[in-house]
Formats: C-alpha cells, sequence, structure tokens
C-alpha cells in the first residue's frame, strides 16, 4: 500500500542481523510519519520461527522457497523484486551491507525505483521523502529529497538504534509466493567461515583499540594490559592490520568490522573516516591522542590530550587498583 514502510530483513545461518532491527527502528519513525504500516519483508527457506522475533513490525511478508536456503544475489533480488512489486511501499529499507549492497541497486534497476544509498537518516513529510547519505567514506554528507511514489534507501549499519527496533509480540504474517527461482546464473556452494579461534571484536562489550600512534609491535602489550584490566580485547586500525602486528579479525572500520561496544577506547588513532565508519555506535567512546586536532575527538565523549606512553601504564594501574 503506499504508505507502507518496508524493511528488507537480513538474515544468516537462522539469525537475524543487527542492522535488520535498525531499520526496524527506523521504519516505524518512518510509518508513523506517513501513516502507513510497517512491513517486514522476510525471503528466506524455514525462517518462520524469526516472525516471533519481529513484534516492532505491524506485519510480516514471508517470501519462502527453497532456493532462498542460501543467500545468492540473483534469488533473492528476484523474490524481493516480487515482494515489493506486490507491496507498493512508499520507501523500502535495505542494509548497507554485502549482500544489501548487492541488492539495493538491482532492486533500484528492476522495479525503477530511485535509490539514495550510504543512509544515515531518512524522513518523510509533505515533500517527499529526504535522506542523508554519507559520501566520499563519511568526508561529506549530501542530502537528497525524493519525489514519486516509492524510494529505496540503502540504510548504512549504525544509522538507528536497534534496541528500538525489537519488540515482544508477533505480528500477522502474510505469504508472498516467489517468481519462478530456477536457471539462476549463480549457485552457492559453501560457506567459508573467517579464521575460528580468534575473538570476535562484534561481540566484546569493551575494546581497546590501538592506532598508528603506538609506533611499534613491542609497544602492543600496553594495551593488552588495559584491555586485560577492563575485562576487554583488542582491536585495531588498519595500519596496524596491514603491518601484520594483529590479525585482520581485529580491524575497525570499513573493510573490518563494525563495533558497539559498550565501551570503546581509541588510543594512538587519528579517527580517519573509514574508521570511525565502523565504531561510530559505540555507547562510550574515550580516546587517547597527542593532537588535539585529531578528528576522532569529534567522535569521543571523553578525550586524553597526552602521549600515549604517560597515559596508558597510569590509567591501567588505576582500573587495576579498584578491580
Ligand atoms: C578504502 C579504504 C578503506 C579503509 N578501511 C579502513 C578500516 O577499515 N579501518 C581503519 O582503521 N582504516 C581504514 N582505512 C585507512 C584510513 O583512511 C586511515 O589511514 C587509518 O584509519 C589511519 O589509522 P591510524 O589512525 O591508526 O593512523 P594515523 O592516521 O597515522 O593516526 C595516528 C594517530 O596517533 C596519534 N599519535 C601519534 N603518537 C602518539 C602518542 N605517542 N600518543 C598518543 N597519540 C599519538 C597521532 O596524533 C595520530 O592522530 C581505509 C582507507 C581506505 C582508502
Amino acid at each position: 500500500m503506499l504508505n507502507d514502510v518496508a524493511v528488507v530483513l537480513e538474515h544468516m545461518e537462522g539469525v537475524l542481523a543487527e542492522v535488520s532491527f535498525e531499520m526496524l527502528a527506523k521504519g516505524r519513525e518512518l510509518a508513523r510519519a506517513s501513516g502507513g504500516r510497517l512491513v517486514a519483508v522476510l525471503p528466506g527457506h524455514g525462517v518462520r520461527n524469526l516472525v516471533d522475533e519481529l513484534g516492532a513490525a505491524d506485519v510480516v511478508t514471508l517470501v519462502e522457497h527453497e532456493a532462498l536456503a542460501h543467500y545468492t544475489p540473483e534469488a533473492y533480488v528476484r523474490a524481493l523484486a516480487a515482494a515489493l512489486t506486490a507491496l507498493e511501499p512508499r520507501a523500502a529499507l535495505v542494509a548497507s551491507s554485502s549482500m544489501g549492497l548487492d541488492q539495493a541497486g538491482a532492486l533500484s534497476v528492476r522495479l525503477g525505483w530511485p535509490l539514495c544509498a550510504y543512509c544515515r537518516d531518512a524522513h518523510l513529510d509533505g515533500d517527499g521523502l529526504s535522506a542523508v547519505s554519507q559520501i566520499y567514506g563519511g568526508k561529506l554528507l549530501a542530502e537528497a529529497v525524493v519525489q514519486g511514489a516509492h524510494a529505496i534507501c540503502a540504510m548504512l549499519p549504525g544509522a538507528a538504534q536497534a534496541a528500538e527496533g525489537r519488540a515482544p509480540g508477533t505480528p500477522a504474517v502474510e505469504m508472498i509466493s516467489p517468481p519462478d527461482l530456477v536457471a539462476l546464473p549463480v549457485r552457492f556452494k559453501r560457506l567459508i567461515r573467517p579464521e575460528a579461534g580468534d575473538v570476535d571484536i562484534t561481540r566484546e562489550s569493551v575494546l581497546v583499540s590501538v592506532g598508528r600512534g603506538i609506533q611499534s609491535q613491542d609497544n602492543i602489550p600496553l594495551l593488552e594490559e588495559l584491555a586485560h584490566a577492563l575485562g576487554g580485547a583488542l582491536s585495531a586500525s588498519r595500519p596496524i592490520v596491514d603491518q601484520g602486528w594483529l590479525p585482520k579479525t581485529r580491524q575497525v572500520g570499513k573493510s573490518g568490522l563494525s563495533v558497539k561496544p559498550k565501551l570503546y577506547v581509541a588510543v594512538g588513532i587519528s579517527g580517519a573516516p573509514e574508521h570511525i565508519e565502523g565504531m561510530r555506535g559505540a555507547e562510550l567512546i574515550l580516546a587517547i591522542n597527542t593532537d588535539p586536532g585529531a578528528p576522532i575527538f569529534d567522535v569521543a565523549h571523553y578525550g586524553v590530550v597526552s602521549d600515549l606512553f604517560d597515559v596508558l601504564p597510569l590509567l591501567t594501574e588505576k582500573i587495576k587498583s579498584r578491580a
């Protein structure tokens, strides 16, 4: 229906992605403004149990087919195009994630609906849908106003609070038959998991993150000690990983992982847009940097302008003495 807002859910191995709940939170806000329903679009096979987690939606549109058991761009885009054509929502939110980036552009072309990519925010009012996109790796924000009946917004992870997209209750389910999903050009063969055995920094509630200010691999134990005292784990900016000082699994940012710990301590990290993109969702950010003009201080809640080699031993000692 023309005032509805659709959220394209993302899931893997039976688990809904965090960004799906963030989009439900944003979708709820948009649906309130448009006066329409919030429709969660769930493509997959054997995923009906996920509906119990979707209490924030007014209705779930389930697109069920065995060809959707594993993610492949072609099958999912065909199925989603059929669902969105039937639903005709005012706005469709798709994640700006590895899967969502496959889908958003392809859906825009198939449906002929305009796409706002890399959205940090979106609003619906009398002028239509307006979206704020983050471009040039976050260096610029661009506002676009989309007139017309439909629009797709590819929402960046971290653009809304996932907690607000979680609500109790089981919404009504509508089934949509997917189109003929045969003769697909891409076939799922197997899932290759990242190297096991390392810490999953996306699940840690405290991260101490090391940047180029650390100067040498030999100094990393200083941060390890702080992380240990705080009961957290070590993460890093990209140059630390590029130099092989820490594994790729510890990299935060655009080409690494997005993290949302309760506490993120950025040590000797300048705060390049590509790094900020991966950690701006942290609840509390503490930055330690010698340069008072470092962009990391623009997102930090607390900042220490000082040499990390002076601050870290004192900080670690203080925390240990309180433990
Ligand atoms: C396509 C692309 C993808 C990228 N993806 C990522 C990504 O995923 N993650 C990422 O992090 N980067 C990424 N980058 C790189 C990014 O642009 C920056 O180059 C990088 O984040 C900088 O890392 P840094 O802050 O550790 O180093 P620098 O920018 O060199 O900053 C070092 C900081 O340490 C401070 N410092 C120096 N000495 C001390 C001291 N003794 N005490 C305290 N502070 C000190 C300095 O003042 C400075 O601010 C990407 C870049 C591109 C182009």
